[in-house]
């Protein structure tokens, strides 16, 4: 960018281009914590599953700052619908999740849409940690310190059954900071997030939100010390009073031909 050009601002949305932050995007959502119909604290390490109505919102918010919060999304009515990372990338022209992105599923089918975000770029492309990768990555005394994959299989079947390890697929890390290099390789760096940072998505049908509270001790993603998250959800009719202006769905994605996200 130029010293000439100007942080792009859309007037209607809200949205803001982060010039010193690659591919980042932020916008600061209306909503207040007092309408929120559910207001929860995930410790580090643990995990939810959150149903959220169409028009419904959720809103993570990294307490401490420089958290990882691993989130997958699924249709509720059918979670062979799943977030795709694929497509979605595909979709947004953009490797990094931020305001105004829209997550669809493998047949760009939108899911949930950003509308508030302060932190302002996300990952798509580190995944979940595991013990297997944990090991791979730090090595075998590392086999048996707790893992977002874990914590995804133990939420999804405290549900009843509903998500179940065949379901897991490619997930996004919220405020993890993954950077692409020129040489196509990952980096897991240190975070760009901060105390009270947030993402906020809106669900463009009924959803379910798996989200694991990364336990990570091994990287720098957490800081080496996880910390709690907040998870605020209000009402559709809430949400669309109380933040008329947030950016809408983007439109009509193609349908993947790859299987990509299945
Ligand atoms: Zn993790």
């Amino acid at each position: 960018m130029s010293t000439t050009e100007q942080p792009r601002t859309t007037p209607t949305d809200g949205l803001v281009d982060l010039p010193d932050v690659p591919g980042g995007r932020i916008r600061e959502s209306a909503l207040i914590a007092v309408d929120a119909r559910a207001d929860d604290v995930v410790p580090a390490g643990d995990g939810r599953l959150v149903r959220l109505e169409a028009g419904e919102r959720l809103r993570i918010v990294d307490l401490c700052g420089n958290q990882a919060a691993d989130t997958l999304f699924y249709a509720a009515d059918d979670v062979g619908s799943r977030y795709s990372a694929a497509a979605t990338i595909r979709s947004e022209g953009n490797v990094y999740l931020r305001a105004g992105s829209t997550l669809v599923d493998q047949d760009g089918v939108a899911l949930v849409t950003i509308t508030g975000d302060t932190c302002g770029r996300h990952d798509t492309l580190g995944g979940a940690c595991s013990q297997e990768s944990n090991v791979v990555r730090y090595g075998k005394h590392t086999r048996h310190m707790h893992a977002c994959r874990n914590t995804f299989v133990r939420v999804g079947l405290e549900h009843g059954e509903v998500l179940q390890k065949r379901d897991l697929a490619a997930n996004v890390n919220f405020f993890m900071n993954v950077p692409l290099t020129p040489d196509g390789g990952l980096r897991f760096d240190d975070g760009i997030s901060a105390p009270d940072r947030y993402v906020e998505v809106r669900a463009e049908r009924p959803v379910l939100v798996l989200l694991s509270n990364c336990p990570q001790l091994n990287n720098p993603c957490n800081g080496y010390d996880p910390t709690p998250v907040r998870l605020l959800t209000w009402d559709a009719a809430t949400a669309a009073a109380g933040d008329p202006d947030a950016p809408a769905a983007r439109p009509g994605t193609e349908p993947a031909t790859d299987g990509a996200g299945r």
